[in-house]
């Protein structure tokens, strides 16, 4: 596919990209002809890729949450290839798919709707919001499309400690989601640090403690807190509690408040705790309590020394401290720096609640949707998740469609 103007183009192949994509093609609302994904990484990939990076293996959500539109979908997938033994059990809730699972039925979802053949493998850096069109900059070409969609999940954003920041380019320190990190390529013998209290950096040091050679070193600062969801299910169902969200005026303080409020960040669901306890009652992992103040490069290692005064000198030491903003990836800088597109507290995008359109300067609404981490405004604590797909694919059809019908009966005039 080239620079030509494309009806829709959804920026991001991840979860809620190719989720939006089907709910277009399957509400008949585009042909795939009128369709462009702009992906650097393939699709699912990079969202699969961090799967491995931290040791998963199960999914956390349930077995109805997945890129299809269908919710039972995945699990009619399982049955029909005598999978069922990969829907795994929970004590509270449905059953959740093995990571394996959830990636089969996604590629078959992408396969079946015939994504490959739309993706334009680049990355996106700037959207100009053109009257009837929206101006895309990416790596690869300037390319024009009726309307967008954005998807990018959390860019390239990742959250550090205050330690870190000036080790960031040292190579034994990493970030679990930096993409050249690979935990298969920690080296035997070694001793590795892991930064972090919740899921991640419990799947990531009891994965490791399995591997022979590496002694783990797990740095959690705070006692651990165990939820079985990312937040309330009330929320899930976009029920009354996204009201209490809309009271508050789009983009403010006290709409960010209330999500972070309402998420269970760095918590750990049951399954991964008793995964966790085991490794530690049985000293495969070494549990430090205190937290890291300072840590320093010395020849290949780092050595770092903790509030108590302990020191630890470790061949690899690896943050599971989460992602950074969504607003502040490389794109989102970017539109809030040049574009005529409306933000406010922190950088969040000014969404329209009914649509997900992204507010522009003079109060129009423009011709870009958001879907997403960067959505959380408008949806709640699970924008980022595979739920939240649903419900933005739920809004942006409902109004791509009405705008579609509008603009072919002026062109038939
Ligand atoms: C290890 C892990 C496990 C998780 N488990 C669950 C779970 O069990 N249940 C659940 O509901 N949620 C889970 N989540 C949350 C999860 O991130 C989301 O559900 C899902 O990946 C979000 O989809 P997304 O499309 O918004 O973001 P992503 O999946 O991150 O996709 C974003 C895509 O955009 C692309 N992109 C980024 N910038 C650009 C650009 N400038 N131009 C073009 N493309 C770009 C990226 O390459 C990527 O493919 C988990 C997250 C992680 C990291």
């Amino acid at each position: 596919m080239t620079g030509t103007d494309t009806l829709v183009t959804i920026i991001g192949g991840g979860v809620h990209g190719v989720h939006l994509a089907v709910r277009l093609l399957e509400a008949e609302l585009i042909d795939l002809s009128e369709l462009r994904i702009i992906e650097p990484a393939g699709l699912l990939e990079e969202f699969g890729q961090k799967c491995r990076q931290c040791g998963m293996t199960e999914f956390r959500s349930p077995f109805v949450h997945h890129v299809g539109s269908d919710p039972f979908s995945l699990r009619d997938f399982a049955r029909t290839r005598c999978r069922e033994d990969e829907l795994v059990p929970t004590s509270v809730g449905a059953d959740r798919p093995t990571v394996s699972l959830f990636f089969d039925h996604a590629e078959w979802i992408c396969d079946r709707y015939d994504l490959e053949t739309v993706v334009l493998e680049g990355r996106a850096t700037g959207l100009v919001n053109n009257g009837d069109a929206v101006k895309i900059e990416t790596t690869r070409d300037r390319l024009s499309s009726r309307w967008c969609l954005l998807a990018v999940g959390h860019g390239d954003s990742l959250a550090y400690p205050e330690w870190a920041e000036d080790l960031i380019p040292t190579e034994p320190m990493t970030h679990v989601w930096d993409p050249s990190f690979d935990p298969e390529g920690i080296g035997e013998t070694s001793t590795v640090g892991i930064v972090g209290g919740g899921i991640t950096a419990a799947q990531l040091s009891t994965t490791l403690a399995r591997l022979p050679g590496r002694d783990v070193v797990l740095f959690a600062r705070s006692p651990f807190r165990v939820e079985t969801l990312e937040a309330n299910t009330d929320w899930m169902h976009f029920s009354s509690v996204v009201e209490k969200l809309h009271a508050h005026p789009p983009a403010s303080r006290a709409r960010s408040e209330l999500v972070a409020e309402a998420r269970h960040d760095g918590t750990i669901p049951p399954y991964v705790f008793r995964r966790l306890q085991r490794a530690l009652e049985r000293e495969q992992i070494e549990l430090e309590r205190s937290e890291i103040t300072v840590a320093t490069e010395a020849g290949g290692t780092v050595v770092a020394t903790c509030r108590d005064g302990s020191a630890f000198c470790l061949n690899d030491l690896i943050c599971a401290t989460g992602f950074g903003s969504p607003y502040d990836g490389e794109l989102f800088c970017n539109l809030r720096e040049q574009s005529a597109l409306q933000t406010d507290y922190c950088g969040s995008p000014v969404l329209d609640d009914e649509t997900l359109r992204w507010m522009c300067r003079d109060g129009t609404l423009s011709r870009i949707a958001v879907s997403g981490a960067a959505a959380q405004q408008v949806l709640g604590p699970v924008a980022r998740n595979v739920i939240g797909a649903r419900r933005a694919g739920d809004l942006i059809v409902g109004f791509l469609e009405s705008e579609l019908d509008a603009e072919k009966r002026e062109a038939e005039l």
